[in-house]
């Protein structure tokens, strides 16, 4: 009892004096250099869509969010904006939760724009998907399980457009040439640091063509 006693007297004692960076009550800041607890800042979101909002505002992004559409399906759409993307998106203004929103930004600063500056020397400047919101179950899942595209808590990705033109489309260089290879696979497991759930072509053929990003409950990267 005392020993139990003792570790929460220290635990109260240590989150008082944590610097700002390591103090997970501190709000998600998404435009400062990613810390030890951004991780869990963000998967703290899931459970607090007010601190989402939140986050945005106190990192001086603007979000446009989307009214909630209830849904007697199990496909409701709540706490929803139009994805805050640096780049052009097409199609445009694609419906997301606020959490896929604040991941997003996270993975286009530190993951996207990185990669394609290493391995091409420019930034990328639009992106095609294949959707985010779509009222359906997940393919081939036993007992008609919804997937995270039913609330909107998904995107698929299908190819980036880089500021000198170039289009890398998955289908066509996720097992093609160098560098696009390369810069193909460094953006999923990019992604595989701020989504829940990362899925490609590696995994299985219904994710041939395209990056299955979300931010529901599974923890993968494949
Ligand atoms: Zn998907």
């Amino acid at each position: 009892m005392l020993a139990i006693a003792i570790l929460v007297g220290a635990a109260v004692i240590a989150l008082r004096y944590l610097p700002p960076d390591w103090d997970p009550r501190e709000p998600l800041d998404l435009r400062a250099k990613p810390g030890p607890v951004t991780s869990l800042k963000l998967s703290l979101l899931a459970r607090r869509p007010e601190a989402c909002f939140a986050a945005f505002e106190a990192s001086g992004l603007t979000l446009r969010r989307v009214p909630d559409r209830p849904s007697d399906t199990s496909c409701e759409v709540e706490n929803a904006v139009l994805l805050p993307a640096g780049i052009r998106i097409m199609p445009l203004d694609p419906v997301v939760t606020c959490r896929m929103a604040a991941a997003w930004v996270l993975f286009e600063r530190h993951a996207l724009q990185p990669a394609s500056r290493k391995h091409f020397g420019v930034d990328v400047t639009g992106l095609r998907h294949l959707g985010t919101y779509n009222c359906r179950n997940v393919y081939h899942a036993a007992a008609g399980r919804r997937s995270q595209h039913a609330t909107a808590n998904a995107i698929d990705l299908a190819s980036f457009i880089l500021s000198d033109g170039q289009e890398i489309a998955i289908p066509r260089e996720w097992n093609g040439i160098e560098p696009k290879k390369a810069f193909l696979r460094e953006v999923r497991d990019g992604a595989c640091l701020w989504f829940n759930t990362v899925l490609g072509p590696d995994y299985n053929a219904a994710h041939a063509d395209h990056l299955h990003l979300d931010m529901g409950p599974l923890h993968t990267c494949r």
